[in-house]
């Protein structure tokens, strides 16, 4: 088909002296050399951004769930909380760059990416061939199921998601019980966190909710890090680290094991593995899976038992 040339109606424009303008202008999508794109003010793509970006910011200070950590349980258990509860302000806070944490790629840098029955039925569930080895499934590679996940979470309308932002602390207040509880998070862009030895004086931010899910995978620079701040914070003795590989104790380690390990602190995922000291399972990715939906669960029934204000938990419902 040939190209057609519409004239349209620019939206108007609003400067910052006051001064607006509305002009008619030409779109073409030509390949042939004469594609035309509609005009744009450096300023509208500033704003388009910013007002989007700080008005999550400002909304989601105080959110229903924070899930530390976008990679294949923080996925999975966003996944499955904001399927089931559309209701919920979910925010996750991801330090990279690029979401997915360590789902890429399957063991050793090769493509393929293996999941034990039954939590091939999440596969299902969103959509992710494979084939079927029996009592286990092949994803022919793990970018398909990472970017499916991805793609699906995103565009749920209750989910914000913060990349290139740590977690650098958790918030942790004495609750109405007079117990420690983890009431959300301190947040930094992520290279400010990296930068904290070598400039001075860059206070974070916070998010209050009632439930703060951690799946920050391994120990690592900042990885395992709820974990960790359990023990610097006296919350926890010392860490389980995570033990030997043995792929048939260790999956359903994660998966039964995945539960609020403080008050208001669910670990979910290899960050578990480290507080736990279980085995881990190599490159078979069920548990990471089934641990991220037992998360969501566990929020869910976090939730209906607490009496929430302003994203603190002041109380327990009565029946
Ligand atoms: C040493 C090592 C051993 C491994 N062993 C196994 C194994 O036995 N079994 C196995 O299944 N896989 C293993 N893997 C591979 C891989 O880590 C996991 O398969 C899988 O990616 C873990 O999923 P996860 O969702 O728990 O964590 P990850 O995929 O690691 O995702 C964690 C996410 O949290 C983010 N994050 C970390 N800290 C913060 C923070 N402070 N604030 C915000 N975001 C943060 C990270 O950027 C990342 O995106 C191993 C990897 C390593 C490096």
């Amino acid at each position: 088909m040939a190209p057609v040339a519409t004239t349209q109606d620019q939206n108007q424009t609003t400067y910052a002296n006051g001064n607006s303008v509305s002009a008619k202008y030409d779109i073409l999508e030509d390949y042939q050399g004469n594609y035309r794109f509609a005009p744009i003010e450096e300023a509208q793509v500033s704003r388009a951004m910013i007002k989007r970006y700080f008005t999550s910011m400002y909304e989601r200070a105080v959110s229903d769930v924070v899930i530390v950590g976008a990679g294949s349980a923080g996925l999975s258990c966003a996944y499955t909380l904001a399927s089931s509860r559309p209701d919920l302000k979910i925010t996750i806070i991801e330090a990279n760059v690029a979401p997915g944490g360590g789902a890429w790629l399957g063991g050793q840098l090769m493509t393929p990416m293996v999941i034990r029955k039954p939590a091939d039925r999440f596969l299902r569930e969103i959509g992710v061939d494979y084939e079927d080895e029996g009592n286990f499934v092949v994803v022919k590679h793990a970018a398909l199921f990472t970017s499916t996940l991805l793609s699906k979470v995103l565009a749920f309308p209750n989910v914000v998601m913060m990349n290139a932002t740590a977690v650098e602390d958790l918030i942790v207040v004495n609750d109405f019980e007079g117990k420690q509880r983890v009431a959300g998070v301190v947040t930094n862009w992520t290279l400010v966190a990296l930068n904290h030895d070598t400039q001075s004086c860059m206070d974070p931010n916070t998010i209050t909710a009632p439930v703060i899910i951690s799946a920050t995978g391994h120990d690592g620079p900042m990885g395992a890090f709820s974990a960790k701040r359990l023990v610097s914070a006296g919350l926890l003795k010392e860490l389980g680290n995570m033990r030997g590989l043995d792929m048939n104790r260790a999956e359903p380690a994660i998966v039964n094991g995945t539960r609020e390990v403080t008050p208001g602190l669910i670990l979910t995922g290899m960050e578990l593995s480290e507080h736990d000291g279980s085995n881990r399972m190599g490159p078979t990715f069920g548990a990471m899976i089934g641990s991220g939906v037992k998360a969501a669960k566990e929020a869910i029934h976090i939730l209906d038992v607490a009496e929430v204000v302003n994203g603190k938990v002041v109380g327990k419902v009565t029946a």
